[in-house]
């Protein structure tokens, strides 16, 4: 499992990783996912190159420790999708990133726009990333503008969200951050419009801007940028081809097997 790779990010590997947020309703329905994308991963030609793609289902809580077991010796890993800012103790109700860790999970998704929207803040946000890379996960911090409007502001919010939940990472942990950018205007049945590869293009260029100053170039450089937002087996080549993504945070068609494998597939196949 990647996890226990050494953490060095080789770009031409490209992440897929799926957000089920809240679904599915039963652990009869995770399993069914989990054992169609099993099947349909192994089953591909590029099986052998597998490390082309680092998969992760991000479930539910309640279904983690049951999919680490179902993952386990697979090139599948599993992550949380939040934890909290302590390592453990009196939290009612939140994840510990230590209880995670411990479990097997391979990496923590933080700053998701659906949580920022329920009032987590920078503030927070940076000192749940900071506990999480203590405990030795990696960091899939999510940054994304609520609306792009004519003047250019929102590169401004991308910016701030980005900066500050980034202000304790440590930078000799460089190699457990990867940024998920996700505008919230593409996300969901909901969007406003989808998003073009070209969109992505010019934000990541800006994010990564920001990450050569915030960690130097050495660092900057090899953080991997996602696109999160719609993405499907129908438009993960364009983000991928045009857009220069280093892979995809899937809502979703990470609930449909046979979409999230196919994406599997886009991000494995070809050599972008
Ligand atoms: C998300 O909310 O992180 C997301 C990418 O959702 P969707 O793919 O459904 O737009």
């Amino acid at each position: 499992m990647w996890r226990d790779e050494a953490l060095c990010y080789n770009q031409s590997v490209k992440f897929v990783i799926g957000n089920w947020k809240m679904n599915p309703s039963s652990f009869a329905e995770a399993k069914r996912i989990i054992t169609v994308v099993k099947k349909n991963i192994g089953k591909h030609p590029h099986a052998r190159l597998r490390g082309q793609a680092k998969v992760v289902i991000c479930p539910p809580a309640l279904f983690l420790a049951s999919l680490v077991e179902l993952t386990k010796n697979t090139a599948i890993a599993v992550g949380g999708q939040d934890s909290y800012l302590s390592d453990e103790g009196a939290h009612t109700g939140e994840t510990s990133p230590s209880a995670l860790r411990r479990l097997g999970a391979a990496c923590v998704i933080l700053g998701h726009s659906e949580r920022r929207a329920i009032g987590e803040s920078d503030t927070v946000i940076a000192q749940k990333v900071a506990s999480a890379v203590r405990n030795r996960l990696r960091v899939v911090l999510c940054v994304g503008e609520r609306v792009r409007d004519d003047a250019g502001a929102y590169f401004t919010e991308v910016k701030r969200e980005l900066r500050a939940s980034l202000e304790k990472f440590p930078r000799s942990e460089i190699k457990r951050l990867v940024v998920a950018y996700e505008p919230v205007w593409a996300i969901g049945a909901k969007a406003i419009r989808a998003a073009k590869p070209e969109d992505f293009r010019e934000m990541s260029v800006f994010i990564r801007r920001n990450l050569v100053d915030c960690f130097g170039k050495k660092s900057g450089l090899v953080i991997p940028i996602l696109y999160g937002g719609s993405a499907d087996e129908r438009n993960a080549e364009g983000f991928l081809r045009e857009g220069g993504a280093d892979g995809f945070l899937v809502g979703r068609a990470s609930l449909d097997p046979q979409k999230f494998s196919a994406i599997i597939r886009v991000a494995e196949s070809a050599r972008y």
